[in-house]
């Protein structure tokens, strides 16, 4: 199926070559060159390789994100954009440095863990464990008093490939009503159970952020799983828990930012953008090193094709995504006054799946725009626009800001199972699917850079109507930035 869709597209790119001498309409022309381009022979496997491989996981904050900064503005700059990089203040990074747990009492065993982003640190932290069910209401209930200064085990589905996104959306769902909880008891902490199987160990952040108090682990599903039956028929377990943390304050990150002129309109931008900071289990290859090359290769075939858009087209490489979304807030501060000319502001963040559209974040003006610029990739397709409002990756501070904004919707393929794992790496992507979605993303971006047609900035009035109107205040509380916008430290003023 995927090879007769290459197929026709190849067929459409070639027959556009034959035409080049005399293009019936010069953009439509450009629009086919790209699509061609980008499903070709490109150096993406060979960047996708430097920065997972040879650089590794990419936290902000550490020397491998700093060589990956380096990595990447010399690799853009080399495809002949123009190049800056953009340095922005975060209060502070975390950093896990050991974590050991030991569970002990009627049964005895090391049980394999990590900790939370932004978890505390604990040093031989002991208390009586107990099976806090999957951490609900009822469940704390049932603990009453007991929960106070024992750790809370907190049970979880399974989340494999079968699952997928909705589970990891679930995750985070129910994430800030367990650790509210366990923080009001006055817990020891809370040790989830890893929702992957087969030991593998990933990293959510604390759902407070940076305003988390308690220690919190994951801890591996099986050793998990052995202590909850050992507690649930009648035995008295411990858990032990020494967590060290290393947490630098005010550190200097750095977002890279990269530019094609626009020829006619070079006020108006259209920016695109992937983050270029990973957590650290994994090396960050589906989260999000696949569309990290992607956009690289994107402004790489602009440039060797020549093309020369109306609009400017801004590509952003955020970093501090993992932590906050701090690159991408600081750049709609230290962009504010741009903001007004900003047409859309776009991200890729879900893996290496199947682009099937748009997420057009509550802006209906959008699903027509992008509808249309989708044309030359049909053949792709089939893609739907969904237009609900998106809180987790780069797009938010635009959508706060009143900026349009899209997120890539993509079928989930193996993206939630591998999600902040440690089996995040090169093998997991689906580099044909990549060189597939490179051309889906590549005429969306030349559809915008080439169109007149605008939707407005929308002031904060209106943006607090989008809340209202949809579910974006709770999920705005499940990344911890809610009191950023009550607060107006975040998002628009006026
Ligand atoms: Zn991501």
């Amino acid at each position: 199926m995927k090879k007769i869709i290459l197929q026709s597209l190849l067929t459409i790119a070639a027959s556009a070559g034959l035409a080049a001498s005399q293009p019936a309409n010069a953009a439509d022309d450009d629009v086919e060159r790209l699509v061609a381009a980008m499903l070709g022979d490109t150096p993406v496997v060979t960047d996708l390789q430097e920065l997972t491989d040879s650089i590794g996981a990419r936290v902000t904050g550490s020397d491998t994100n700093r060589d990956a900064v380096a990595w990447a503005a010399a690799t853009l700059q080399q495809t002949g954009v123009a190049v800056i990089t953009e340095d922005f203040q975060m209060p502070a990074v975390w950093q896990e440095s050991f974590v050991a747990v030991v569970i002990s009492g009627d049964a005895t065993f090391d049980a394999k863990a990590v900790a939370k982003p932004f978890s505390v640190s604990a040093n031989a932290l002991a208390g009586p464990l107990l099976d806090a069910g999957f951490g609900t209401e009822a469940d704390f209930e049932r603990l009453g008093p007991s929960a106070h200064a024992a750790w809370l085990l907190v049970e979880t589905p399974v989340l494999d490939d079968d699952v997928g996104l909705g589970g990891l959306f679930a995750e985070y769902a129910v994430a800030p009503g367990f650790e509210a909880r366990a923080a009001a008891v006055g817990a020891a902490g809370v040790a989830v159970m890893s929702s992957r199987p087969r030991n593998l160990l990933f990293r959510h952040n604390a759902a407070a952020g940076r305003s988390n108090t308690q220690p919190l682990l994951v801890l591996e599903r099986e050793h998990a799983k052995r202590a909850l039956r050992l507690i649930r028929s009648g035995n008295t377990l411990d858990l032990t828990a020494t967590i060290g943390v290393e947490q630098q304050e005010n550190i200097t990150a750095t977002n890279v930012i990269a530019e094609i002129k626009g020829r006619s309109r070079p006020d108006e931008i259209v920016l695109f953008g992937a983050h270029l900071d990973s957590h650290d289990l994994g090396t960050g290859a589906l989260d999000n090193g696949v569309n990290v090359v992607m956009l690289i290769n994107i402004a790489r075939q602009m440039t060797r094709l020549g093309l020369q858009p109306e609009r400017t087209i801004r590509f952003a490489l955020w970093n501090g995504e993992e932590q906050n979304l701090d690159g991408s807030w600081k750049y709609t501060q230290q962009h504010e006054d741009e903001l007004d000319n900003h047409i859309v502001a776009a991200s890729f963040d879900i893996g290496s799946g199947r682009t099937t559209g748009f997420f057009t974040g509550g802006r209906p003006g959008l699903a027509p725009l992008v509808d249309s610029y989708l044309a030359p990739v049909a053949g792709l397709g089939p893609f739907q626009q969904i237009d609900i409002p998106l809180v987790g990756t780069d797009n938010y501070d635009f959508m706060m800001q009143g900026v349009p904004n899209l997120v890539a919707n993509q079928s989930d393929a193996n993206y939630a199972s591998n999600y902040h794992a440690e089996s995040d790496t090169f093998d997991k992507v689906d580099l044909h699917q990549l060189r597939l979605n490179s051309a889906i993303a590549a005429a969306v971006i030349w559809g915008f850079a080439n169109d007149t047609a605008r939707l407005p900035r929308q002031t904060r009035a209106e943006v607090e109507t989008l809340i209202n109107s949809t579910d974006l205040e709770v999920q705005m509380k499940n990344f911890a930035v809610w009191d950023a916008w009550t607060d107006e430290s975040r998002g628009r003023h006026d």
